[in-house]
């Protein structure tokens, strides 16, 4: 096998949207001594679209835990027996603050995340008008909603209010997807994204990885967000939370991360891939290597857990010269 060759047409097919399922499965093979040319050859898609940018972005989590859902990942779910805050929706200066800090910590996407399945007329409501105050306040933040599985007229209402983007992940592969989640179905997620982009907002949608699930899974997941031409995709490594049906899991090896990226930078050339929870603890000293091939990071914290300092975010992309939207 002529790896550098490989990587090489990698690239060339990446660019050219003309990248397959084999070719990607191959890339988890990939020796070690190679993964520095790996990162090189998926850095040059991503600037090839994007040049040297990289943004941050920030969320708040506006309504937290006792979720009817029993995805075995997530704390915030009511069938297993975690620490997480439980709260309805959060105050109103609460959401204001969360908006303030991030535009303070640089943060260009501020996103409003509910737990639960879907949200209620009621929920709507108050985003909408959450994100018209946000506006009012902080008009440079470009504000990202995720609630679950919606309905056109509530993701209308929500676009109407000023959110410009629909959050919604898909997580893992839609076959691997029933041995993760048993309440809800992965097409009710999917036809999430279908709608808001029959509606005109932008889509953003990843998975998470570290689940249990095979290389196949992975690179179903990157062609089927490919396929959908998702905006962006957050891609978030499992840190087994005590008290869920994973919490014996290991850990994602730095090398395995770093593929996944590419294998998502390869076959989603024009999305905005955003390293989100777990990339500190996965990736580990290899974190600033992955910089070249994602176009953002979340900063700030995650929605159960704490991040790292934000100000770590900035200097490790300024030292490094890229530029920071
Ligand atoms: S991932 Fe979302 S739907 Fe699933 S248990 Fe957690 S909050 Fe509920």
């Amino acid at each position: 096998m002529n790896w550098e060759s490989y990587l090489r047409g990698l690239e060339e097919k990446s660019l050219k949207g003309e990248i397959t399922q084999g070719d990607l499965l191959k890339l988890a093979e990939v020796p070690t001594e190679y993964l520095p040319l790996m990162v090189y050859h998926a850095g040059k898609v991503k600037k090839y679209f994007f040049g040297n940018e990289i943004e941050f972005c920030s969320i708040v989590n506006a309504k937290s835990g006792a979720c009817s859902e029993d995805c075995k990942f997530c704390a915030q779910s009511r069938h297993y027996n975690t620490k997480v805050p439980v709260y309805t929706f959060l105050e109103e200066e609460k959401i204001l603050k969360g908006a303030e800090f991030a535009q303070k910590i640089g943060a260009r996407h501020y996103s409003l995340v509910l737990s639960g399945r879907s949200a209620s007329d009621r929920e709507i409501d108050k985003m909408g008008y959450s994100a018209q105050r946000i506006k009012e306040k902080f008009p440079k933040l470009k504000l990202c909603f995720s609630a679950g599985t919606l309905n056109g007229e509530q993701i209308r209402r929500l676009k109407e209010a000023g959110f410009n983007r629909l959050h919604c992940n898909l997580e893992t592969s839609e076959s691997f997807f029933p041995k993760i989640v048993s309440t809800h179905g992965w097409r009710v997620r999917y036809e999430t994204l279908l709608r808001a982009k029959g509606l005109g907002l932008e889509t953003c949608s990843g998975g998470i990885f570290g689940l249990g699930e095979t290389w196949e899974d992975r690179v179903d997941l990157a062609l089927t967000l490919s396929k959908l031409e998702v905006d962006s995709i957050p891609l978030n490594f499992l840190i087994p939370i005590p008290g869920t049906p994973l919490e014996g899991q290991q850990i994602l090896s730095p090398r395995e991360a770093l593929v996944t990226i590419a294998i998502f930078r390869f076959a989603c050339p024009k999305a905005e891939l955003r390293l989100a929870g777990g990339r500190e603890r996965v990736l580990g000293d290899y974190l600033g290597m992955a910089n070249f091939m994602v176009n953002a990071h979340m900063v700030g914290g995650y929605l159960t857990r704490a991040g790292r300092d934000p100000q770590d975010d900035r200097k490790m992309v300024d030292g490094i010269g890229l530029k920071l939207l």
